[in-house]
């Protein structure tokens, strides 16, 4: 059975045969972070696919991922295209490099997730607490609960690990 419900007023569907966003999200809605792990070639993935991207086999098991990385990349969104976002403006949509599987299978490779950048309780940052996030500041997983069955994994700051002295941010005005 799909799922259908709204985020900050958005509609969110997952169609019954998406089977594996369908799984993803199920341990999501339970606050934990599952990816599938491929059985022949031993490599995680993300998004969830129904073959594996390094050796194309279709057999996989969902093992649990400690979900903590750094910020790979980031857009600072100034003017939201969804009304219900406009409240929340400036926000953050990061690009994080997982600290697991990192570098493989080749250096330049890493599982990278995106989400916004929220509270540990899964709200929208404020705006103190986006100036604070640029390249390289350590983030770890928290979820914002979208309805029965559905919550979206999203980044918050790890406070509990060394951060970089000054993570990489555009020129601010
Ligand atoms: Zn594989």
């Amino acid at each position: 059975m799909g799922i259908q419900t709204t985020y900050l007023g958005m509609p969110l569907q997952l169609d019954d045969l998406d089977v594996e966003n369908l799984a993803f999200f199920k341990h999501c809605s339970a606050h934990n972070f599952h990816l599938q792990k491929c059985a022949k070639c031993g490599l995680l993935r993300y998004p969830p696919t129904t073959a594996c991207p390094w050796c194309m086999s279709p057999k996989s098991e969902w093992v649990p991922v400690d979900a903590k990385g750094a910020v790979h990349s980031y857009t600072e969104v100034h003017h939201a295209i969804q009304p219900a976002f406009k409240a929340h403006t400036p926000y953050l949509i990061l690009v994080v490099d997982l600290d697991t599987q990192k570098g493989k299978p080749t250096e330049h490779e890493a599982l990278r997730v995106v989400g916004n950048l929220t509270t540990p309780d899964g709200k929208l940052a404020p705006p103190d607490m986006v100036r604070k996030v640029g390249i390289g500041t350590r983030v770890r997983m928290v979820f914002s609960d979208a309805g029965p069955g559905l919550a979206i994994p999203q980044w918050t700051i790890d406070e509990g690990t060394k951060q970089p002295d000054k993570p990489w941010r555009y020129p601010q005005e």
